[in-house]
């Protein structure tokens, strides 16, 4: 065991500061990253300020972040996808069981028994695990990704949350020419889900609360902008899309998106607010359309989104803060105030 420098909570209330964390020295199948950048999700401020204790209680010292790109240090004895100097990404997990048919069928975001990055239960050390807002990591080596060498990193960070959590469910529900697609959120995950839609061939259209985006959003891959404040605009919609995507961070009102879709038609909520939200079920009923979720995605699918975020030139838009601006972009994220995720460069760390 060694001992990590990193920024944690000390409780729901309490702002980020400088924390030690410890971290396992590297077994035979285990790769040491030393992290250059992570980006901040917004489920590291659900998370930190405990706003999800129904379901994944936060416990205290909390280290968030898992959206990390950085370069191996140390490879364990077993370790043959890795060599000390290469590119490395690690996302929401660190491990699962690897025998469960979820497993199996390589879709580890569904093992009962899987090791999310942070906040739970620490299989080598006790406690619970530490995320990315730290100088360094330990982790499984088939948990442990390959970054393309062609994408600017700071912007590769994000991928591995923002990244795949919007390609799966697209690629899941065939996304492509021909369709229709409405992006809901233009944070985060909103902007990659623009990316993606528009690179996978579809017709685009964002919803915005927020005016101030309509350009970004234009050039960020949309074919139209709709203000979803605007009823008149949202009504001239109705029935049109294949497939929607939503990805808000708070309470919403998601009956107006359903109605947007034509028959047969899926809204997939990635977005996880704290509150439960409200539907009206005529308008699944009369058209029968889908409401459906999807977390993350799977580590095989995670490679392949980087691979095709490599080939395409695909990155996140990044503002690169020093850790130490961690609690003002949280500030920022909750006005929506983010243009489009912010990357933290870990080497600001080395100052604390
Ligand atoms: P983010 O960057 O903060 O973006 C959220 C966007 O939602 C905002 O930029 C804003 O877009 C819109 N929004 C915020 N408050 C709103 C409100 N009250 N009404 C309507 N729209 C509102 O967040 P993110 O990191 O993309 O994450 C989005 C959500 O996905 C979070 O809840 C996060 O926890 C969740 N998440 C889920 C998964 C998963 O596996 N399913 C993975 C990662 C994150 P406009 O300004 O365009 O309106
Ligand atoms: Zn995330």
């Amino acid at each position: 065991m060694y001992k990590a420098k990193a920024y944690s909570a000390e409780s729901a209330t309490s702002p980020l500061g400088p924390a030690t964390i410890p971290r396992r020295d590297p077994a035979e199948n285990d790769v040491q990253i030393e992290i250059l950048f992570c980006g901040i999700c917004h489920s590291d401020l659900h998370q930190v300020r405990n706003e999800w204790s129904g379901v994944m209680p936060t416990v205290y010292p909390c280290v968030p972040g898992h959206e990390i790109v950085g370069r191996v240090t140390r490879v364990g004895s077993a370790v043959r996808k890795f060599k000390p100097g290469d590119l490395a990404g690690v996302g929401c997990m660190v491990d699962s069981d690897r025998t469960c048919p979820e497993c199996q069928a390589g879709l580890e975001q569904f093992c009962p028994n899987f090791t999310l990055t942070y906040n739970f239960p620490d299989k080598h050390l006790g406690g619970v695990t530490y995320g990315g807002y730290s100088e360094g990591i330990v982790v499984d080596q088939k948990f442990v990704l390959h970054v393309p060498a062609n994408l600017n990193l700071a912007g590769a960070a994000p991928l591995l949350c923002a990244g795949i959590t919007t390609y799966s469910p697209m690629r899941h529900w065939g996304v492509g020419k021909g369709k229709k697609v409405g992006v809901v959120g233009l944070g985060g995950l909103g902007h990659m889900a623009v990316k993606f839609a528009h690179a996978l061939g579809a017709e685009v259209a964002v919803f915005t609360t927020s005016p101030k985006k309509k350009d970004d959003a234009l050039r960020l891959g949309a074919d139209e902008v709709i203000l979803s404040k605007n009823a008149d605009e949202m009504q001239k919609h109705e029935r049109s899309f294949d497939f929607i995507l939503d990805a808000v961070s708070a309470d919403h009102d998601i009956s107006a998106y359903i109605n947007l879709l034509r028959r047969d038609g899926n809204i997939v909520m990635v977005g996880a607010p704290e509150k439960p939200l409200a539907i009206s079920v005529f308008g699944l009923l009369m058209a029968r359309r889908s409401l459906s979720g999807s977390p993350i995605g799977g580590i095989a699918e995670t490679q392949e989104m980087l691979d095709f975020c490599g080939k395409h030139n695909i990155t996140s838009d990044v503002e690169v803060i020093p850790i130490q601006k961690v609690n003002e972009a949280y500030l920022r994220l909750l006005k929506a105030d983010v243009k489009y995720r912010f990357s933290i460069d870990m080497a600001s760390l080395k100052s604390e």
